[in-house]
């Protein structure tokens, strides 16, 4: 990858960061020149310079269209349709999402929380007011982190207190102009493209650099979804009244939006395992009229019919040859967490991986926090891959760990390393900045427990980084066709 010497001078110029000044918190310690020669750099500096100059495909974000966050105004109400994007279009709104959880944890009472998040009636420095006891609570979780290290990198701001408020505003508000995704993806968080994940699909504006996943969780919750929202059977044209008849909803999704997809995206797990057993239609279609009659099914009925609903969806991804990603292990959110469902996970896995050989499945977030078991997954069945996105930023140590583990474990061609999972693009910086810091502590400290040798360390940066995201995808085939999709000539044509 030639073109990484231009990157890495971009990389300082907006970092401030080079190797000699590994200026941010939780690197200091780890850089020590341990190397015998005193000239040379040590074996963590080699490798980080190597992770730093190094793209990175990031295989997961839920990032919304950069003009919505163009025109957003006050974000709040119908300017943008979509739920998560109820938060005022202030500084705020960087420490939503994820940091909102741990704020939420820590104790923000919910009143205080909407009026931080939720409210555009709030003033600036009356929304520090109501963060400002719990800040140095939550700054050194995964989620500060990747916060403060963002607003190092885009903002240029040390520390954020009540002097540096007025500074972040005008900062937040300066950066929102046409391109900024381009710049903050490419330039500073030094990432080549990104596979975004909406409900169900995001017709991207960017499509040389935001890749889509067809997002078909709702298809499977169908049951759930018919009565409280019909935009998937309006859209597709089709009046549901049988299965065959939501068969036929998800046929157009797949007809649509399959060849101009990445990969299949299914987060049930939020709801129930992913214990998905093969059930043939004609055992469900009488619940599936139960369903559209207005009952309420229950939950064996239930887990049959989205049994059949995930393989259909499944086999129909697998026929094109597109991965299947599936959210495991841990919850966004706060007060809801449900660990005894999700330690099932990781054994769940293994009986998707036996059901279907062909099926490329992609088990996201490590199972945090049951990685230990996700490495056996993936070691184990050829067709199974880990996926490290979100992780780094939920437990970066555990993250380091993990990776440590994996390579001296299972095949290296199983796992891909990156996927920031933010809505805001502003925040990915940081996450791709722990993840680098994570991926040589993992690498130079199998280099100085001389599990690996230094070149083979150096190699590995790649593989990790780039070329097994880009072999899972076919990227290197598919990105010209990816590239070029036109949406509203399309639209109009269809
Ligand atoms: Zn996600």
């Amino acid at each position: 990858m030639k073109k990484t010497n231009i990157y890495r001078r971009d990389f300082m110029k907006y970092t401030g960061l080079g190797v000699a000044g590994l200026a941010f918190p939780g690197i200091t310690a780890a850089s020590k020149d341990r190397d015998d020669n005193s000239s040379a750099l040590g074996t963590f500096d080699r490798i980080y310079e190597k992770v730093c100059n190094t793209r990175f495909i990031d295989t997961h974000e839920h990032l919304l269209h950069e003009s919505a966050r163009l025109n957003a105004g006050d974000m709040i109400g119908d300017k943008v349709k979509e739920p998560w994007t109820y938060y005022a279009n202030d500084w705020s709104y960087l420490f939503s999402h994820y940091l909102g959880d741990d704020l939420g944890a820590a104790g923000l009472d919910h009143v205080s929380w909407r009026k931080l998040y939720n409210s555009a009636e709030t003033g600036i420095m009356e929304k520090w007011d109501l963060m400002e006891p719990f800040w140095p609570y939550i700054k050194y979780s995964g989620y500060g982190l990747s916060i403060r290290i963002a607003l190092k990198e885009l903002y240029g701001i040390d520390e954020v207190n009540r002097e540096t408020i007025p500074a972040l505003q005008q900062g937040y508000k300066e950066l929102i102009r046409p391109g900024f995704y381009r710049k903050v993806i490419n330039e500073i968080s030094g990432i080549e493209s990104c596979q975004v994940n909406h409900w169900p699909y995001h017709e991207s504006e960017i499509p040389d650099l935001l890749h889509s996943d067809l997002d078909v969780g709702g298809m499977i919750l169908g049951g759930l979804i018919i009565g409280l929202d019909q935009s998937y059977s309006r859209k597709a044209g089709i009046t549901v009244k049988t299965l065959e008849d939501w068969h036929g909803v998800i046929d157009y999704y797949f007809d649509w939006y399959g060849s101009r997809s990445v990969a299949i995206k299914i987060a049930t797990a939020y709801r129930r395992n992913i214990d998905f057993i093969r059930t043939e239609a004609g055992a469900v279609k009488d619940y599936f009229r139960e369903i559209i009659a207005g009952k309420t099914l229950d939950p064996n009925k239930e887990k049959m019919l989205q049994d059949h609903l995930f393989w259909y969806c499944v086999d129909k991804a697998t026929e094109r040859n597109l991965p299947v990603k599936l959210h495991t292990g841990y919850y966004a959110g706060h007060d809801g967490l449900n660990l005894s469902r999700i330690s099932g996970n990781p054994g769940a896995a293994c009986e998707l991986c036996r059901q279907s050989a062909d099926t490329k499945f992609v088990f996201f977030h490590i199972g945090y926090p049951y990685y230990e078991e996700m490495i056996a997954v993936a070691k184990n069945y050829t067709n199974a891959t880990v996926d490290m996105c979100w992780s780094w930023i939920i437990n970066p140590v555990a993250s380091k760990d993990f990776l440590k583990k994996f390579i001296l474990t299972a095949p290296l061609n199983k796992v891909t390393v990156f996927g920031g999972d933010y809505f805001a693009v502003e925040m990915i910086p940081g996450h791709a900045r722990i993840a680098r810091t994570g991926i040589a502590q993992a690498l130079s400290e199998l280099v100085e427990e001389s599990w690996i040798g230094m070149d083979d360390a150096l190699w590995m940066t790649d593989i990790l980084m780039h070329e097994n995201a880009s072999k899972l995808y076919r990227l290197n085939k598919r990105n010209k066709e990816l590239g070029s999709i036109d949406w509203k000539a399309l639209n109009t044509t269809n």
